[in-house]
């Protein structure tokens, strides 16, 4: 059996709905998902609805913005009560600062000669609760300025790239304490992507896996296969769970990023699923 733990519908930056989301994933042969979109719960009901109409295991999540020193690192967090305050509390300040940084992005594009309205933005953004990046990538194409998501963040919008603004994310401990006292399960996603490879060191890793963070993403497309060794057995020294995951957007992202592009195996679910039990968490 084979599950991917890892996706992305238009409740953030993928373009397809929960609905649209179980029926591939109903379609690609998968046993079950999670939808962990960017800060924001919102999406869950309707995939945990759609996902049981169409027998296929469910896993709720979410794909928290988090820091290390002032890089940006992604916590999954599955199993969290949607209603557990303080959670819920430091989401809406993590989407706050989205929605704050995309004027400054906009200011930041129309000196760049690119000038876009909010308004433009927002109707790529229709039925999100997290705007990001790739929405103001979206009506940058419709605009023509360029070809696809993937140019407007190697060009424009990327973390080094001069259309880039920074904005307020929690930071990694915090977030960990945060997901597992909404009675979560807390694993870092795609760890030494970008720059993570500099923030999180074996040494940190360690040290994060014995205070409180429960697993690895090992399994990810921007994972090279000797950093998922290195992953798997910094994780298995701890006795931490290894997930496997695809991360899929959609169309919103390409090459290598299709949906069970990495998957996490059958063991994994479970012990996944008893821990969010054991702690009071929602387990599907
Ligand atoms: P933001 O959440 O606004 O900081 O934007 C970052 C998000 O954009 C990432 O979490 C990815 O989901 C997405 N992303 C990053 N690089 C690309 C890319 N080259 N093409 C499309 N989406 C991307
Ligand atoms: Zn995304
Ligand atoms: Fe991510
Ligand atoms: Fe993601």
């Amino acid at each position: 059996m084979a599950f991917d733990l890892h996706t992305h519908s238009t409740f953030s930056d993928g373009t397809e709905t929960p609905a649209e989301l179980v029926g591939r994933v109903a379609a690609s042969g998968l046993d079950g998902f999670a939808l962990t979109d960017h800060d924001s719960m919102d999406g869950l009901a309707q995939a945990r609805a759609a996902a049981s109409a169409a027998g296929i295991g469910f896993l709720p999540g979410v794909e928290f913005s988090t820091e290390v020193g002032g890089e940006s690192i992604h916590l999954l967090g599955y199993g969290c009560r949607a209603e557990d305050a303080p959670l819920a509390e430091e989401l809406h300040r993590v989407r706050n600062g989205r929605d704050h940084r995309t004027p400054a992005m906009l200011a930041k594009l129309a000196g760049l000669g690119m000038p876009l309205t909010e308004d433009e933005v927002a109707a790529f953004a229709a039925n999100a609760s997290a705007i990001g990046r790739p929405h103001v990538a979206d009506a940058m194409v419709a605009r023509g300025y360029v070809r696809d998501r993937d140019e407007a963040f190697a060009r424009w919008l990327g973390d080094d790239r001069p259309g880039y603004v920074d904005r307020y994310a929690t930071p990694l401990r915090e977030a960990i304490a945060l997901v597992r006292g909404a009675g979560g399960v807390a694993v870092i996603a795609h760890a030494w992507s970008r720059r993570g490879r500099h923030a999180l060191p074996p040494r940190v890793l360690r040290e994060l896996l014995s205070g409180g963070l429960d697993g690895l993403e090992v399994d990810h497309p921007d994972h090279t296969p000797s950093e998922r060794r290195q992953l798997r057995e910094l994780a298995q020294e701890h006795g931490a769970l290894m997930t496997g995951s695809s991360d899929y957007h959609g169309t919103g992202k390409k090459e290598g990023f299709g949906l069970g592009a990495c998957t996490t195996d059958e063991a994994t679910w479970v012990a996944l699923r008893e821990l969010m039990g054991s702690r009071g968490g929602v387990a599907g």
